[in-house]
């Protein structure tokens, strides 16, 4: 909201102005930051006692709205504590609302962080070979993000190989990798604080008939997602193109997550491409296509893409193939 980096801070906003409070460490690097219509204040003695003597000012019974998805129990506590003459309310969504459309500079941005990943993935897997642990391969791909150009990474990176690439969400182990297995990648990337998130997978070796069907699956369900997505389309029926493809190959009832979410700032955004949200779908929003199918005790398939809804259509971030390849 302000443009401030750093990891302490609030922002007060009002009627024409916003006051950025952070202390004495982030001053120069808040200076260089924030927008100019925003001031900013150092809190000599914590945040809470500079921001509350600003809201001791306001005339009683001015409503305050926070932020419930950055604001913690405690922090509203205490706000309450400090501020009880204010009436309090929460500004659900308010802000996720404002930044589930991205402009030109931001659409750019995870863009060139879909590039970075892309070509971090490609110098990876020239050095992925069997006997590699998960650990070993989510150690080199984070070093090799990081050494690209990348910022903090959106998230931890996802290796799962042979059957535990059937578990959705998980960290990598101890597990050494071999010929036959599967082998799921999932991560992403931060340019100027904007972040990318993509899913391939890839065999280890020869690819087994199975998996190259459950392959050929999700990518169709991927491919219909993305072509089902545009300006006006609801997000619930993106997420039903890949799954009514998936469902009519009987393979729905492993796919149990949404087909997509946002990207930008954060790697989970609005909107969320998920059965149940009727919304439409925005030129701006920038989102993530990712169906999957995960058999228990054998094996899981993903593929995500990242796309930008245009006029008109979309258009897929990045250029690198999800093609099952064989490393
Ligand atoms: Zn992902
Ligand atoms: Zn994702």
């Amino acid at each position: 909201m302000s443009g401030f980096t750093g990891s302490s801070g609030m922002l007060l906003i009002e009627p024409g102005l916003a006051t950025l409070f952070t202390d004495f460490r982030y001053r120069e690097q808040a200076e260089a930051e924030i927008s100019p219509e925003v001031s900013l204040e150092i809190a000599p003695d914590g945040l809470f006692e500079s921001l509350s003597r600003r809201l001791a000012e306001l005339p009683p019974g001015t409503r305050i709205a926070f932020d419930p998805a950055t604001t913690t129990v405690r922090d509203r506590q205490e706000l309450g504590r400090r501020c009880n003459t204010a009436i309090w309310d929460t500004l659900e969504g308010a802000v996720a609302e404002l930044r589930a459309v991205k402009d030109a500079t931001e659409i750019e941005k995870i863009e060139a962080a879909v590039l970075l990943a892309e070509g971090a993935l490609e110098a990876l897997l020239a050095s992925v070979r069997p006997g590699l642990t998960e650990q070993q391969i989510a150690a080199d791909l984070v070093h090799t993000l990081r050494s690209a150009g990348s910022g903090p990474l959106p998230f931890e990176p996802i290796v799962a190989s042979g059957p535990r690439s059937a578990l959705p969400h998980a960290s990598p182990g101890s597990r050494e990798i071999r010929a036959g297995d599967l082998l799921l990648l999932d991560f992403g990337a931060r340019v100027d604080g904007y972040c990318s998130d993509l899913t391939r997978v890839f065999v280890v070796g020869r690819s087994q008939p199975w998996q190259s069907d459950l392959h050929a699956a999700v990518h169709e369900a991927c491919r219909k997602a993305i072509a089902a997505a545009g300006p006006e389309a609801l997000a619930s029926d993106v997420d039903g193109a890949a799954r009514g493809h998936l469902e009519a190959l009987g393979l729905a009832e492993g796919f149990g997550h949404s087909t997509g979410h946002g990207i930008g700032l954060e790697v989970h955004e609005a909107p969320r491409i998920h059965w149940r949200e009727s919304r439409p779908l925005e030129v701006g929003n920038v989102v993530t296509i990712e169906p999957g199918v995960y058999l228990p005790g054998r094996g899981g398939i993903r593929i995500e893409q990242d796309v930008v809804i245009e006029p008109g259509g979309r258009r897929v971030l990045g250029r690198s193939t999800t093609n099952l390849m064989e490393i």
